[in-house]
């Protein structure tokens, strides 16, 4: 889809001269417009190589084994370099998740290599105007500016965003600055879009991360669409689900407001109301067990209050359903029996499902469908969970989150002495960076801080109302775009507000342009990662290490070296690196990081993936096979690609990585599992561990809890640990015993380290037990609210969160029509990277909405009329019609991916020269409006209102 550009906001365009030209370019990578583009699953022989034909032939070749960072498939390329110039790329024909498949994004990969729109030098806004800085003038500046605050107001008052772009490397060293700086004020992008994942899927069975991989997705009969459309947000993985279509004909149902690129393939598509997910699942659910489809074995042997299930969906029969969530019965009905004739079928969502103010809710009912019909720990099932950013999954793994310290370990005391341990360093130094005392009877060093969905609140807040000592005065905007926020309103006053806004980005990013402000901005630019080396974690828990394709370009710098500057600055730098080797020019050796994230992360197991493991992998890309991402042959012989976590164990013990988690028919020494014991062994009396479930080879043949040295002596097997191993592991468990003596003796006797539990259909630590269905705060169907209402308000935190102030208030009059967002093909995120690429911007050049055409004939607008959009809060944006039978009349759509425009405004003038995006366009989330998940905070961007009119 491409629209006609009318208005003259944003620029045009502009031709360049990259070596061929655009269309040569096209012809050549194969790419078309939109949908899969460039996917090549028919062969080899379609591909083409882009190269820069002045480049003399007889100059050699460097050819760098890299992966793509538009989107969590991770697939792999060939960079092609001479004389230190990025002159060509292949997709690479030989990876196991891409098989030489690309969309547009990975096609148009090279443009990293030339920046002709990336900030080149550091610069600081003076009086109005842009000044280049030297790096020790940025680093002093910046570095004073936070110890003044510090002195002032206490280290909670700076705020560390971060990036789902970053390294496993990068993102881990990122948490451990904010550690030691001493504060919980640090989270990345996951927050707006999986942090529901993360809640509800690891308190339903034990980690909140996708159960199998892309590659399996080929072995299911059945695949479930629920707010996902990966024909345009993850292209390559439609190369495994159109193989299971076309070798399983496995049936496709797609439930999605919109009819997508995805629904276009699918058997059934179901056009729910925006918010009704929960409704939709249990009437699905009802199905099943008026039926008698669930698999009953299953769910005696391994799954916790499925009774709680079976009564809640009692009160969703076929009418009440419809009348909902505006699906025909019929199609609910056809969705649940396609799922039971079709077994093993897998569940796919993304974050129509997730951003919801129930979104922790949304995905549990998923999972819990899949429990119902015994699809989980097969092949062909489980719950495949595509996440956004390259590195969205590793950065969540590694801590890179307001509640969490690397690995999950949580916030608590305990959490604390267990990194300390593996930092080598005392608690007690830890404990003095952080403020003292308590707020709102709350201590910082244990309390999660604020969200990144949030962070505004935090500087325009109440300062009494607020859990900590003072407001936010000074953020870190780290390779996260400040206009993938809703609320946009208030992120630029809070912009305005802070005493220092400091961006560290390729580009300068909204964070950077948006504001009103004359001074106080610094832009910091940091090098891409194809600049520097390291792992990067894909949606399926694959590890992939990435060469380093050229050096930094312009003045850039590597993120990790940006962080070892300013932790030299701090003061802090030998704390923060004591166990990481410098090399002859000061910079941290990444694999020594590597290291260290191997000997802390026992809780999910990324413990045996050593840098050396991983660098054998992507040289061996074609030793591993695109149907069972098992090496066949070679090196890595009998190893899963990227041993996904977890790859249990030391390096040495060679576990070979866990494709399918929780499934009982392997060994756990060759990936087996089972659903992990976390929440204890009962629960008001009744029994929490497996009935006669066991992992294949396990000499526990019943349910057991997680392993601990007590357990060990209980079982008579303590003696089987070394003297070293005995003195490590006394006093504590499987996650805290830095030896991996605990985890080798577990595995040895056939059984897995976490304990052998059900999963659970209820979670009693959460505000709803059970998925409740609540009306979105800002709903169309008034006539629901009283039977269907949202929570009471609550303070969340450190933050008062609203939800009945909100949805008592009747919007509808004056904003009639529903409103959602998604993604598209061509660009990411917040799309400050890819509408800077010349190849992508070509593409799609201007910021729409998409209209129901009735509702466009009732407001006089025809297709490609300039319009204004105001949202439920009074969010104003100026933007193209798109007029479409793809959305139902009510219902309207637009994509996330544009900034650069306010309020019908060009922020254009306030740009560096030279790094104005190609394409610029309102933001969707000025429009957007309040609504948080009570568990996460996950920002509410798809059940919204609005009215359109003529511009
Ligand atoms: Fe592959 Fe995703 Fe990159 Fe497209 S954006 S090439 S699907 S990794």
């Amino acid at each position: 889809m491409q629209l006609t550009r009318k208005s003259n906001e944003a620029p045009k365009v502009e031709k360049k001269t990259l070596g061929i030209s655009r269309r040569q370019f096209m012809k050549h990578a194969g790419i078309t417009s939109g949908g899969i583009a460039a996917v090549s699953f028919l062969g080899t022989g379609m591909m083409r190589k882009a190269q820069a034909k002045d480049v003399p032939h007889d100059v050699p070749t460097e050819i760098k084994r890299t992966v793509c960072s538009a989107c969590a498939v991770g697939c792999g390329l060939y960079a092609e370099v001479q004389n230190g110039v990025w002159t060509g790329q292949e997709p690479a024909f030989d990876h196991p998740f891409n098989a030489g498949g690309h969309c547009a994004k990975g096609a148009a990969l090279r443009e990293h290599g030339h920046g002709e729109k990336r900030l080149k030098y550091p610069m600081k806004l003076v009086d109005g105007k842009w000044k280049k800085l030297s790096w020790e003038q940025a680093f002093n500046e910046v570095g004073d500016k936070m110890l003044d605050i510090r002195k002032e107001s206490g280290p909670d008052s700076v705020y560390f965003m971060g990036s789902a772009k970053f390294s496993n490397e990068g993102c881990y060293m990122y948490r451990k600055l904010a550690a030691m700086w001493g504060t919980n004020n640090v989270d990345h992008s996951a927050r707006i879009c999986h942090s529901t994942t993360v809640a509800g899927v690891a308190n339903t069975w034990g980690y909140g991360a996708q159960t199998n991989s892309f590659n399996d997705i080929q072995n299911a009969n059945a695949i479930f669409f629920i707010g996902a459309n990966p024909a345009e947000a993850h292209p390559v993985a439609m190369q495994h689900i159109l193989i299971a279509k076309e070798k399983n004909n496995a049936k496709l149902i797609v439930v999605d407001p919109r009819f997508s690129r995805t629904a276009a393939h699918a058997d059934l598509h179901c056009a729910l109301r925006p918010g009704t997910d929960i409704p939709f699942i249990y009437g699905m659910l009802w199905h099943i067990f008026e039926n008698g489809w669930e698999d009953k074995a299953f769910i005696q042997e391994r799954v916790f209050e499925m009774e709680t299930i079976r009564r809640e969906a009692k009160k969703f029969p076929p009418k009440e359903v419809t009348h909902v969530t505006g699906c025909s019965e019929e199609e609910v009905y056809q969705a649940a029996k396609l799922m039971a004739d079709n077994r093993p079928g897998t569940v796919i969502w993304c974050m129509g499902g997730t951003q919801h103010h129930v979104g922790n809710a949304n995905t549990r009912a998923y999972c819990i469908l899949q429990l119902a019909l015994g699809n989980m720990g097969v092949s062909g099932g489980g719950t495949n969970i595509f996440r956004g950013h390259d590195n969205v999954q590793g950065a969540t793994d590694l801590g890179l989150l307001f509640d969490n310290l690397p690995g999950y370990y949580g916030l608590t005391t305990g959490a604390w002495n267990h990194w300390t341990n593996v930092w080598n360093l005392d608690m007690e130094w830890m404990k003095g960076r952080f403020d003292q005392g308590t707020y709102l009877g709350r201590e910082p060093m244990t309390t999660p801080g604020i969200p990144c969905s949030r962070w505004h609140d935090g500087v325009l807040e109440d300062k009494d109302k607020l859990a900590q000592k003072d407001n936010i005065q000074m953020a870190f905007f780290w390779g996260q775009s400040v206009n993938t926020e809703t609320r946009q309103r208030d992120v630029r006053d809070a912009l305005d507000k802070m005493d220092t806004v400091v961006v560290v980005d390729p580009f300068p990013t909204m964070a950077g342009v948006m504001h009103r402000r004359q001074n106080g901005v610094y832009l910091l630019p940091a090098a891409t990662q194809f600049e520097t080396e390291g792992s990067v974690s894909n949606s399926g828990r694959s590890q992939q290490w990435r060469e380093k394709v050229i050096e930094p370009l312009f003045e850039s710098k590597t993120d990790l070296e940006i962080m070892y500057r300013l932790s030299q600055k701090l003061g802090f730098a030998e704390q923060y690196t004591k166990r990481i080797a410098k090399d002859s020019k000061d910079m941290l050796v990444i694999e020594d990081i590597t290291r260290e994230i191997n000997r802390g992360m026992w809780t999910i197991g990324m413990s045996g993936q050593s840098p050396e493991r991983l660098k054998l992998h992507t040289q061996n890309w074609g030793t591993f096979s695109n149907k069972t991402l098992q090496a066949e042959g070679g090196p890595a012989k009998g190893e899963t690609y990227g041993l996904p976590w977890p790859c249990w164990g030391t390096p040495e013990q060679k576990h070979p990585g866990t494709q399918i988690l929780y499934d009982t028919s392997k060994h756990v020494k060759d990936g087996g599992g089972n659903f992990r014991a976390r929440y204890g062994v009962e629960y008001k009396g009744d029994n929490l561990l497996a009935e006669g479930s066991f992992s294949k080879g396990s000499e526990l043949t019943d349910g057991y809890p997680e392993f601990s040295a007590a357990m060990l002596k209980q079982l008579g097997w303590w003696d089987e640990l070394t003297a070293d191993e005995k003195a490590q592991a006394e006093g504590k468990n499987w996650k805290t015993d830095l030896s991996g003596g605990i985890v080798r003796v577990a595995i040895k006797h056939g059984c897995i380290p976490f304990g052998n539990a059900k999963a659970r259909c209820i979670v009693w630590n959460f505000p709803d037990q059970a998925p409740v269905h609540r009306e979105p705060l800002y709903t169309p169907r008034r006539d629901l609210v009283a039977k269907y209402p949202t929570y009471d308000d609550m303070q969340v935190h450190r933050l008062p969160t609203l939800y009945k102030t909100i949805q008592d208030r009747d919007m509808t009059a004056k904003y009639p029509l529903g409103l959602t967002s998604g993604r598209l093909v061509e660009y990411e995120g917040g799309g400050e990277e890819s509408r800077s690429n010349p190849w992508l911007a070509e593409l799609q050049q201007e910021m729409f909405v998409e209209i129901n055409p009735g509702d466009a004939a009732d407001r006089g607008i025809r297709n490609g009329d300039t319009v204004w959009l105001e949202g439920a809060e009074g969010g104003r944006i100026k933007l193209q019609a798109m007029v479409t039978p793809r959305v139902k009349p009510g219902v309207t759509w637009m994509p996330y991916h544009f900034a650069g425009v306010m309020h019908g405004e060009s922020l254009a003038p306030n740009y560096p020269e030279g790094t104005v995006p190609y394409v610029i366009g309102e933001s969707c989330n000025t429009a957007m409006t309040y609504g948080y998940d009570p568990v996460t905070q996950m920002q509410e961007t798809k059940a919204t209102l609005c009215q359109i009119e003529k511009a």
